[in-house]
Formats: C-alpha cells, structure tokens, sequence
C-alpha cells in the first residue's frame, strides 16, 4: 500500500477543499508554533480563498506537514461514508477490507433505511484517498490479499459460510417449489381422459397466466414488467371456451348488489348545494342518493349510468376431479362475451380481503421458480393445441 505522504501529495488540493475554514486556520496556527514560528498566516478576517491557498502551498511544499498535523488533531480528518467516494466499492468489499485490517472504520452514525435501524460506516478521507491512489488494478490486488487473509479469520470465515448457508437453503426450497409445480401438472395430466386434456391444459395455463397478470399488477415498477399483455392474452384462451361446444364449459354472470356506475355531473346550484350540504365530506354520488327526485328532474343536472359496469363474466372449465373459474370484468369482456342477460346468473362469494375481487397474484417465490417464460410458453402451447381441434 501507497504510504499516506503519497496520498496527502497526490490530493492535496482535494484535501485542501475538504477542510473548514476553521480546520485551515488550525492548521496554520498549528504550523506556526510547530514548524516555523516567523512564518505570517493571512489576517484572521481572511476570505477562505486565502487561507486555502497558502494552506496548499504549504501541504505541496510538504506534504508531512499536513500529516503531522492530523496526527495531533485527529478529529480534523474528514470523514467519507461511502457513498461519496470518488470510486465505487461495494458492501461486501468495504466489509473484507475491515476485517482484514486494511481499512478501518473512522466512525459509525445510525440511520433509518427501508425500515430498519442502520449503522452506517464512515471513513478517514486519507484511507478513502489511499484506495483511490491504488487504482482500480491496485485495488482489485488488495481485495484478492484480502481474501487469502480473511482464510485465516474464523469469524469472518464463519459468517461468510452462514451467509453461503442460507443462499444454498434459499436455492433448495426454490427448487423444491419447481418441482412440486410440474408434479402438479403431471398430476393434472395423468387424472384426465386423453380426449379432455387439451380443453384442461388451456384451463389449467390460463389460470397460470391470470395469476401472473395479477402479480405485475401488484408489482409492476418503471424496471420492472410482465413479459406479455396477460389481459389479452386471457381474452384469446376466453374466445377459445366460447366458440368451443364442450359440455364441460359453462358461462354466467356475476351480479353485484351495485352493478351499475353512476356517473353524477352536477349544475353550478346543486354543486354549491352539495357544498354547502356536506362541506365535501361525502361522494358526490351519497349526495345523489340523498336528493335523486331532485336532482334527476333537474334539467342542468347530468347523470351518466353504465348498467352492470360493476358485473363480472364467468368461464367454468370442470370435470369430477378438477374445476377451473375465470371472472372477466364488465368492460374488458363485453366484446368478447356480448349482452349479460344471455347467460345464467351465478351467485359467488367475492374476496373479503383480498387484493382482487376473485382470483389471487401468484406468489412471487412461485413465479421465479417456475420462470415467467416457461408459463407463457406453457400457455401458448395449450392454446394453439386446444385450438387445432
Ligand atoms: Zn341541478
């Protein structure tokens, strides 16, 4: 490693700029008394630019100088969290070179992060300084000393084989899922008659997919998506089941209690009547409810109603064994399913708490053992087959 002389000569300016105002003058009175007492530091009234620079020339001059000085005023140092270093060094690199002894922590601060209580770590400037000195090779050299000597650390070593522990533990039970997942399908497979299997594969995929489109709808983010427009992709295996005259399919429609959107635009009388009513403090549509003989003989008024918005369309695949429902709302199913009252009337009990009306996200443990592409896959492979018949 590059001695600290070197470091304080090679970022001297950085150094210099790092420092308070109130560090400099230390530092020059300290020079004074120490090194050369006819020496004239600026007027303590000084700009900062000042004593900055003839700081500078006398760290350049020197650099032991300035080494010196921290060795006497310690606190002086300033400190880096990681964060702000000029290079990147990840978690676990910072953690070797601690525990091996080529980086000590200068000071620890607690922070609140995703949560949880943290210590975060700061650092010596000159020992962040010193790294940057190695180079990017330099570094990745003392990394690989590092680890030859954390061989030998039996703490170091035992948390490493936890954490290694736990990894092999974590690939385990995704494995364990993967597995028990196309036992299922195995399963599914071999309980049906040959002549049934394609209508309940594409069952069975569609309602893999509806699960997965589901979870992106819980989880998608700006980095992260679904592989495929899974709502379409429903739409295609739905048009599928009711072009089909399989006995085992059925349709209906779910009715809730308040099928029908009501769309309430109120005129500039009404509204500060709603206002002055209620000061804002219900829906526009309670205010509705409450004063309807009015407000619908009102010619100003405008009520929008889109009957069944709130309904649900139903797909049932079954058989003895095995039984598959899909509920497609309003909206999105009308072109594909036509007029409501063509179907019989089902009565289901809708999710108490869950995030959907019907149906679940599939687990997101699930979905990574399984892999998103083999589901898809899967599906359009049951779709196109069920489709040839
Ligand atoms: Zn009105």
């Amino acid at each position: 490693m590059s001695d600290l002389t070197d470091v304080v000569a090679a970022y001297a300016t950085d150094l210099i700029d790092l420092l308070p105002v109130v560090t400099l003058k230390d530092f020059l009175h300290w020079y004074q008394l120490q090194v050369d007492p006819e020496f004239q530091p600026p007027p303590t009234k000084a700009k900062r630019a000042l004593f900055a620079e003839v700081a500078l020339s006398l760290v350049q001059a020197k650099p032991a100088h300035l080494l010196a000085f921290f060795d006497a005023e310690p606190e002086t140092i300033p400190e880096l969290e990681a964060n702000r270093w000029p290079f990147s060094m990840s978690y676990d690199q910072r953690h070797l070179l601690t525990a091996t002894d080529h980086l000590p922590v200068a000071s620890t601060r607690k922070a609140h992060l995703y949560g949880n209580d943290v210590l975060v770590p700061a650092y010596s400037v000159l020992e962040v300084l010193r790294l940057q000195l190695l180079g990017t090779d330099g570094r990745k050299a003392l990394l690989a000393k590092a680890r030859q000597e954390a061989k030998l650390l039996p703490a170091y070593q035992e948390a490493q084989a936890q954490r290694k522990q736990q990894q092999l533990l974590h690939r385990k039970q995704r494995e364990n899922l993967r597995s028990a997942f196309w036992q299922s399908v195995e399963a599914l497979r071999q309980k049906l008659p040959p002549a049934e299997q394609p209508l309940f594969a594409l069952a069975f995929w569609t309602q893999q997919i509806n699960q997965v489109q589901k979870y992106w709808q819980l989880h998608t983010t700006d980095k992260s998506h679904g592989l495929a427009d899974y709502y379409h992709l429903k739409g295609l295996a739905i048009a599928e089941f009711l072009e089909s005259d399989d006995a085992h399919i059925k349709h209906g429609f779910y009715r809730p209690k308040q099928a029908d959107r009501y769309y309430v635009s109120l005129c500039a009388e009404h509204f500060s009547d709603y206002q002055l009513e209620t000061d804002y403090g219900i829906p526009v549509y309670w205010y509705y409810q409450e004063h309807r003989a009015a407000i619908d003989a009102c010619p100003m008024c405008q009520v929008t109603v889109t009957q069944d918005y709130y309904a649900l369309y139903f797909t049932q695949v079954k058989n003895a064994d095995f039984s598959f429902s899909f509920h497609t709302p309003y909206p999105l199913g009308h072109q594909l399913y036509g007029a409501v009252d063509q179907y019989p009337r089902v009565h289901h009990q809708p999710n108490v708490d869950g995030d959907f009306t019907f149906g679940h996200a599939m687990d997101r443990e699930l979905l990574q053992a399984v892999g998103e592409k083999n589901i898809l896959d899967e599906f359009q492979q049951a779709r196109f087959a069920f489709g040839a018949l």
